[in-house]
């Protein structure tokens, strides 16, 4: 993603002091699933991601490896029908890399008692630069939903709307050009968002919930300008109720793969922090590394999601259950 404004705003912890917090207003020792070990799992697989992986560009074998290895732990849930959704990118002229280039999009979809649909969705690709191994941008997100996918799982449909976890391919730039939401960057929402206008599939989703760099050890996000209203409202409170008030601390706009469904309709939002390192110096960088993540940040941020769930359920979806 990239700030529409280039002025980064300096760190700003402030915000309620939640109960329980430092002086950061981090909460320490948030755990997340019931047996309250989500964060380890989430770890684990982030450490495999960043040690026995490594960098994950669009069309490499590190991203191939990567979507193997998620096809794997997806297959051996209950629940879940895993799909890839393939398109075709040309990065644009006067880029390193030339096309055509395959992306793969990675769905796994659980079908719901009720109508209607919500994404939980992040991109799983890396940024290109040699070394690069993404640990928070987007390592994070992306082990994060594989746990979500682990917590959610059930024999035959679930008791309320069908939830579809989305991996997006291509979500950083073709370099040395600059960050365009239209023509470089975002390639696999932009794709899927458009044929789901087209085919009209976009209306079955009611929300969704983007999430792109969720991991910092000093963890706080945005309240994303270009995000619905309702739906910020709703993390909000859903955070305070936790006792994490703190974990909003600015707000700004963001470019990212929500908008392609943001602008056609689609109630979106991204959690997104984009204060990583000092004076946000470890973005982009071989900085972004394991040990700046932390597992702690990973619960917070899945136990927020899943706090989410049913209340988004009750204010997006059908009226009448
Ligand atoms: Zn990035």
């Amino acid at each position: 993603m990239l700030p529409l404004l280039l002025v980064v705003t300096a760190a700003s912890c402030g915000g309620t002091q939640a109960q329980g917090s430092n002086d950061q207003g981090d909460p320490k020792g948030a755990v997340w699933g019931s047996d309250g070990k989500g964060q380890e799992r989430a770890y684990a697989d982030l450490k495999y991601l960043c040690e026995e992986i490594g960098p994950r560009r669009i069309g490499t074998k590190g991203l191939e490896k990567t979507r193997d290895w998620m096809q794997v732990i997806l297959g051996e849930l209950k629940g879940w029908e895993v799909s890839l959704d393939k398109f075709e990118v040309n990065p644009p002229e006067g880029a390193r890399r030339k096309g055509p280039i395959e992306g793969v999009n990675v769905l796994a979809r659980r079908e719901g008692t009720k109508k209607g649909e919500v994404w939980i969705a992040s991109h799983y690709d890396t940024f290109d630069k040699p070394g690069f191994v993404g640990a928070n941008d987007a390592g994070s997100s992306t082990v994060v939903l594989l746990e979500l996918a682990r917590q959610l799982q059930g024999e035959g449909p679930r008791e309320g709307m069908t939830i579809v976890l989305c991996w997006f391919d291509g979500e950083e730039l073709f370099p040395p050009l600059l960050w365009d939401n239209d023509t470089n960057s975002t390639f696999g929402s932009r794709d899927l968002a458009e044929r789901m206008e087209k085919d009209k599939t976009i209306k079955n989703i009611k929300a969704l919930v983007l999430l792109d760099m969720v991991g910092d050890a000093k963890l706080g996000l945005l309240k994303e300008s270009g995000s619905d209203a309702r739906l910020k409202q709703l993390f909000e409170s859903t955070a305070a109720s936790l006792g994490d008030g703190g974990l909003f601390v600015g707000q700004r706009p963001i470019n990212d793969d929500h908008l392609h469904f943001r602008k056609r309709m689609v109630p979106a939002i991204d959690l997104i922090d984009f204060n990583f390192g000092p004076g946000h110096s470890y973005w982009h960088t071989k900085e972004d590394t394991l040990d700046k993540v932390s597992a702690n940040s990973l619960a917070r941020i899945g136990r927020l999601v899943t706090a989410a769930l049913p209340r988004i359920e009750k204010e997006f979806g059908p009226k009448g259950n």
